[in-house]
């Protein structure tokens, strides 16, 4: 496996899921183990955010990165997983705005924009993380763990009953499953129910049928272009997960396993994982 990054710049534009605000991000290649930064050139100096898990500054509803300057950006985690999804490592990603633009709630765009430039392979071995030991993190309801395998695999549940709707277990592994047609198309979700609490908290200000799929209280979109896949808002899950996770700035060989996973509980992961040397190995 060997590094890769985008073959053309590409740009893309919107609004932001959470404050509703314009947005863009204009992305560029990089060269060999420079990583995949953030840009936040509207501010001016010391506006450059890496993509880690150290970064990682608040996980209500979405996952934002901050620097030491106290310098953000938000709703980063399907860009992120769209690059993870094509194994490219290094990019400069300039923002303008506090957020990535939500498109239409998945990483399609993203996708299809970066699979337009043309992916470029690099000379230098891919940077992989090897989970050698079981990890887990829980709280009163959810829990997930990873686990030592010599892929990367996501399998989960969620319990969504209260909520009207049924979902059953799903997975997807790097080594076999397509993440441009599988993953990527899969859009943010929430409940109608929600909706009166994350409008008085700032949240989802953005957020539209264009760009979220919305269940009323008997399990039903809301939309009138209906669901991608019948098991969509899993399959997002999964998508936050390839984003979350990417923040570790490596390949991940293990597997995620989980119960109705959060942001908040990717990130601990990440966390568990880093806390202790002996519970990972670099690859050469
Ligand atoms: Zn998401």
């Amino acid at each position: 496996m060997f590094q890769a990054t985008l073959g053309a710049p590409f740009f893309v534009e919107g609004c932001g899921v959470h404050s509703g605000n314009p947005c863009s991000v204009s992305a560029f290649p990089a060269s060999e183990d420079h990583g995949l930064i953030f840009v936040r050139q509207d501010l001016g100096e010391n506006n450059i955010i890496e993509a880690s898990y150290k970064n990682i500054y608040e996980i209500a509803m979405c996952t934002k990165l901050s620097n030491a300057h106290g310098l953000a950006v938000s709703t980063v985690e399907h860009l992120l997983a769209a690059f993870a999804g094509f194994g490219i490592a290094n990019a400069i990603l300039k923002v303008s705005g506090e957020e990535i633009p939500i498109l239409d709630g998945s990483a399609a765009p993203f996708a299809h924009s970066i699979l337009s430039t043309g992916i470029k392979k690099q000379p230098s071995k891919r940077k992989v993380l090897k989970v050698l030991k079981y990890l887990q993190v829980e709280d009163d309801f959810r829990w997930v763990s990873l686990s030592p395998d010599d892929n990367f695999s996501v399998h989960i549940s969620c319990d969504f009953k209260k909520n009207g709707l049924e979902t059953r277990p799903a997975s997807f592994d790097f080594s076999k499953d397509d993440f441009a047609k599988e993953i990527a198309p899969a859009r943010t979700f929430g409940f109608l129910a929600d909706v009166e609490f994350l409008r008085k908290n700032n949240l989802a200000r953005g957020a539209t049928l264009e760009n979220t799929v919305v269940f009323d209280e008997k399990g039903l979109p809301l939309n009138a272009d209906k669901l991608r896949f019948p098991d969509e808002p899993m399959r997002h899950k999964i998508l936050d997960i390839i984003g979350d996770l990417s923040l570790s700035g490596y390949q991940i060989l293990g597997k995620f396993e989980g119960f109705c996973p959060s942001h908040k509980m990717n990130h601990q992961i990440l966390e568990t994982l880093f806390e202790n040397p002996n519970n990972f190995a670099i690859v050469p």
